[in-house]
């Protein structure tokens, strides 16, 4: 690759991470079914919990798996964040890749000096 379109390929994936960026969410979501705080409530003497309920788990700090619960209304915007952030990590992925390739090829051309 030359230099002028390895450096107009870098510019193109640093965008795609600044859009990826403002939407993304930390995390993979799930479905999950639960049960009320109803003690009298089917849920708790074997009838269908309630849900589908969508769930986001990631690795806090820790090291230990924690998330939250989505409410309904936020569920599009909380599934696109999602994704955006896998696609990400390609995009960052790719753009390391480049950078890498950057590094040898500067270091080749101050070898051969
Ligand atoms: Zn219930």
């Amino acid at each position: 690759m030359s230099s002028i379109r390895h450096s107009t390929k870098r510019a193109a994936l640093l965008r795609q991470l600044d859009r990826l960026g403002r939407r993304m969410l930390f995390g993979t979501a799930s479905e999950t079914y639960r049960t009320c705080g109803q003690p009298t409530c089917q849920c708790h003497h074997g009838g269908p919990k309630h849900g589908p309920h969508l769930q986001v788990s990631y690795r806090g700090e820790t090291g230990k798996t924690t998330g939250y619960h989505v409410p309904a209304a936020l569920a599009d915007t909380v599934c696109d964040g999602v994704r955006a952030w896998q696609r990400f990590q390609e995009v960052a992925r790719t753009l390391a890749a480049l950078n890498r390739e950057h590094a040898w090829r500067r270091h080749a051309k101050r070898s051969a000096r």
